[in-house]
């Protein structure tokens, strides 16, 4: 995965999160910041269910919104409330390696029999199920969704600032997927 930049100092932050609820996130998360205190929520969460990844941040400082892949496409209206309500304005969309929504078609006979093993369902029910929802959940590639999903955020929420991150299992540390400077600011570097 070379289109990730590692956090290991604050320097690698890059300068446009520095000092916002993202680059903190980072420095608790990847460099351990001593935990504040807050009585508000700061930031947005968007992340994976998948149960292999805990993020290390003080208690109250995120919404998190958990679903499979990191996909928010199904959860705009969380989306809002935390924005809306929770007053947060960024969001850190955190992806991660090897997760389960990808190359979904691989585990559906693995995820039909389960379902008619383990919940008691009918296999034709769970069948429909599987057939209705894969095309809604599947994703290509992790990175690549992020970016994508990223840039639908931006459109959807444009004074929102929305960060693209991966969680690597194998390290539990937080990275950046590199975008273009352009897709940030409109301009037209490359970052
Ligand atoms: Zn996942």
């Amino acid at each position: 995965m070379n289109n990730l930049a590692p956090i290991i100092s604050e320097d690698d932050i890059p300068q446009e999160y520095r000092r916002t609820p993202i680059g903190l996130l980072l420095e608790y998360h990847n460099l351990n910041r001593p935990l504040d205190n807050y009585d508000k929520a700061e930031i947005l969460v968007g992340m994976c269910m998948d149960n292999r990844k805990h993020l290390h941040i003080p208690d109250n400082f995120a919404f998190i919104i958990r679903s499979g892949g990191a996909n928010l496409r199904y959860s705009e209206f969380k989306v809002s409330y935390a924005i809306g309500v929770g007053q947060v304005s960024h969001i850190a969309l955190i992806g991660h390696d090897n997760c389960g929504m990808v190359n979904l078609n691989s585990r559906k006979n693995e995820f039909i029999t389960g379902l008619i093993n383990t919940a008691g369902w009918e296999r034709e029910r769970a069948e429909e199920h599987f057939m209705h929802f894969a095309p809604m959940f599947e994703i290509s590639n992790e990175t690549d969704f992020i970016l994508s999903e990223t840039k639908r955020l931006r459109i959807r929420y444009p004074k929102i600032m929305i960060a693209p991150l991966l969680y690597l299992i194998a390290d539990n540390k937080l990275y950046f997927i590199k975008e273009t400077q352009a897709a940030i600011t409109g301009t037209a570097e490359t970052w």
